[in-house]
């Protein structure tokens, strides 16, 4: 095969996983890679893929190696083996350069003086977009539902109601909708409230005795986002003005989105009525970012302020900073430091920074891999023999896969070593296991609690 049909064929490639994956895990990670050579064996394809260093070739690897297979052996029509090689001087713009389309930031706006009177109006932050939201399987629900109000806002899920813990990402997520939406539609009348800002405002209503004109305001809405909406509950004038609110909008086919910090059915002194409604619509969680995640966030951040890391550095901080918060005022720290310090930023200075006596910035599953294989086999009633044993029987399959996932995510051991511990395993074989798990753990509940109720034994 000659390069200008690698070029296109890889072209091809992309084009059908960018469908499938968010634009900021897309341009993070595909972005940093090209199809270096095809040949054909025995009525297969063999392809190597180059990676723009080991971390992009790892996090592919253990994220994307499914669906990268399935896509090429569409493409050439013939079934496929991958090989994936790192290649630091690698020719990135074939691609790149058809799709600019997804930059991190977008600068056209800042032109376009109708666009940004209306964010200004909205409250909607425009640093927070889709673009720059990195996905995994802890959010990849919240991320599709959010995906699918912003393209049909009324009509998709209303209420959308997203809840997890702080910092998981649901402030961002709710911005970029409300992105995408003023991007589609400028003169769409959005606001963007938090629980607070919309109980002042009612309290404030109440007391000048203009609450008419507090009605006008939220009625005529397009789409009302409120942030943290746990802050009304127990405030019974304020439930009930937005209880009417809520029904008039939502009548009206006009898109509501919530957050909150706990699930409507978890939150005390929430009027039975409000409770029911939310739970009419489409109720999301995000949950704590997993390793690989946080890595991506990490790089998207750094990128953002400018800061260069090395794949130890990312890993370093990844391993000891547990949300996407604490990440971010990390690096912020981090590059404030440097400055004022004049230091460079590397492994040593960062060690340095997490080690200060910060309780929250470690976490870190800390258990060993015979613990984890002890909790899993406890967990799922399967002896340890048989789960690292030899049977493919689903009801050993899937936990032998979690327990690989486990090994390979939280404990960041290597594929290698991971395929050693669970039975002497080949290192695709674990990539196929992790991939399973992730697919499995972003579309099915029970796998999600699963993987939670093992790590809370461990
Ligand atoms: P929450 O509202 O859930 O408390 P935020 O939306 O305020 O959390 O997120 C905290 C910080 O973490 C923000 O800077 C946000 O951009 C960042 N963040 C959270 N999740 C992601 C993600 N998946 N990708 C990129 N940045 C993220
Ligand atoms: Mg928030």
């Amino acid at each position: 095969m000659n390069k200008i049909n690698n070029e296109e064929i890889w072209h091809d490639c992309l084009e059908s996983i960018k469908v499938s994956v968010s634009p900021a895990n897309f341009s993070t990670w595909f972005s940093q890679t090209q199809l270096l050579n095809v040949e054909t064996k025995d009525k297969r394809y063999l392809i190597e893929i180059g990676c723009s260093s080991a971390y992009v070739k790892a996090t592919i690897e253990s994220r994307y190696f499914g669906l990268i297979q399935d896509s090429l052996s569409k493409t050439l029509e013939a079934p496929c083996d991958l090989i994936f090689m790192v290649k630091s001087d690698l020719d990135t713009k074939t691609y790149p350069k058809k799709t600019t389309k997804t930059p991190l930031f977008d600068k056209k706006t800042n032109d376009n003086e109708k666009l940004s009177y209306s964010f200004k109006k909205s409250g909607i932050r425009r640093r927070y977009t889709f673009n720059n939201f990195a996905v995994s399987s802890s959010n990849q629900m919240a991320w599709a539902a959010a995906e699918a109000v912003s393209d049909k806002p009324g009509i998709a899920y209303n209420p959308l109601f997203i809840w997890g813990g702080v910092g998981v990402g649901k402030t961002h997520l709710m911005n970029a909708v409300g992105y995408n939406i003023i991007k589609n539609k400028d003169d769409a009348l959005l606001l963007f409230c938090t629980g607070e800002q919309f109980t002042n405002d009612i309290v404030e209503g109440i007391r000048r005795k203009t609450t008419q004109a507090f009605r006008d305001k939220y009625r005529k809405l397009d789409v009302l986002f409120l942030d943290d909406i746990q802050f009304i509950a127990g405030k019974d004038a304020v439930q009930e003005e937005f209880f009417h609110t809520f029904n008039a909008l939502v009548l009206e086919g006009k898109q509501v989105i919530l957050t909150s910090d706990r699930p409507p059915s978890e939150i005390s002194k929430l009027e039975e009525r409000l409770r029911s409604r939310f739970e009419a619509g489409l109720i999301v969680d995000i949950s704590r970012p997993d390793f690989e995640l946080r890595c991506a966030i990490i790089q998207i951040k750094a990128k953002e302020k400018g800061i260069e890391l090395d794949t130890n550095s990312v890993h370093l901080i990844a391993g000891n900073i547990s949300t996407a918060r604490e990440i971010e005022g990390f690096l912020t720290k981090l590059s404030s430091q440097a400055l004022i310090k004049q230091l460079e930023i590397n492994e040593d200075s960062i060690k340095s920074l997490i080690g200060k006596p910060n309780e929250e910035v470690t976490f870190k599953i800390k258990a060993s891999p015979d613990d984890v294989i002890g909790v899993v086999s406890r967990y799922y009633s399967v002896g340890k023999r048989q789960l690292l044993g030899k049977s493919r029987a689903r009801p050993i399959a899937t936990p032998r896969q979690v327990l690989m996932y486990i090994l390979r995510t939280d404990l960041q051991l290597p594929l290698q070593e991971v395929g050693r511990i669970t039975g002497g395993r080949d290192h695709t074989t674990v990539m196929h296991a992790v991939d399973k798990i992730t697919k499995l753990a972003s579309k099915d509940v029970q796998t999600r609690e699963d993987i939670m109720g093992i790590k809370n034994m461990l």
